[in-house]
């Protein structure tokens, strides 16, 4: 059956650990958050090349 989704965590696959649900460890968790944040922030102080209508 198709139970493997339920069982592991969603960044690695690996059984899930009951202190860090539903992933398997403190990196994977720390690693999604980091990446949810990613999301959510645009970091106001990313440079940016403005150098892209520059016409000649
Ligand atoms: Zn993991």
């Amino acid at each position: 059956m198709s139970n493997l989704r339920a069982k592991g965590c969603p960044l690695c696959g690996a059984p899930t650990n009951p202190d860090y649900r539903p992933f398997c460890s403190r990196g994977c968790r720390d690693r999604d958050l980091l990446q949810w944040m990613g999301e959510g922030y645009r970091v106001p102080g990313r440079p940016i090349d403005e150098v892209a209508d520059e016409e000649d």
